[in-house]
């Protein structure tokens, strides 16, 4: 293919991206939603699966309802009186909860490729959750197309 060129509609080779966050809170709810479809559309699959990893053991990846802001920050506070910050944890480090939090939420999604975005429910956001912040956090992503 010549430089610059686009590949054709339905014809994009799966695909690895790496996101770039800053999360700005300890426990933060992130909706990533528009920078996952972003680097869909950048990969030209239109039909497919998109597989999101989070390479951190202190955060996690999880879909919700992004409609309403509110219901990221329930989560957020619920899983913050679920697992408090100072209970009788061994690990030294001082962010067990965090750690329990990732565990309890999970570090990886897949969602399907329908028209070249994510084909979520009508309510429905892809959130990074940050248990540990605030810092830079990376969420990777592999976009595979369906076998031609
Ligand atoms: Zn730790």
């Amino acid at each position: 293919m010549a430089a610059g060129a686009q590949p054709a509609k339905g014809s994009g080779r799966a695909q690895s991206v790496v996101l770039e966050l800053c999360t700005v809170r300890r426990t933060h709810l992130l909706d990533i939603t528009a920078l996952v479809n972003r680097a869909v559309a950048d990969s030209c699959v239109f039909e497919g699966v998109c597989h999101m990893f989070v390479p951190h053991t202190t955060a996690g990846i999880v879909i919700n309802e992004s409609a309403d802001p509110d219901v990221a920050r329930d989560i957020e506070s619920t899983l913050e009186r679920l697992v408090p910050h100072d209970a009788n944890y061994k690990h030294a480090e001082g962010n067990s909860d965090a750690h329990v939090k990732s565990a309890l939420v999970g570090v990886s999604l897949s969602v399907p490729i329908e028209d070249g975005v994510v084909a979520l429910g009508r309510w429905q956001g892809i959130f990074f959750c940050e248990f540990d912040g605030p810092r830079p956090r990376k969420v990777r992503l592999r976009i595979v197309p369906d076998p031609a």
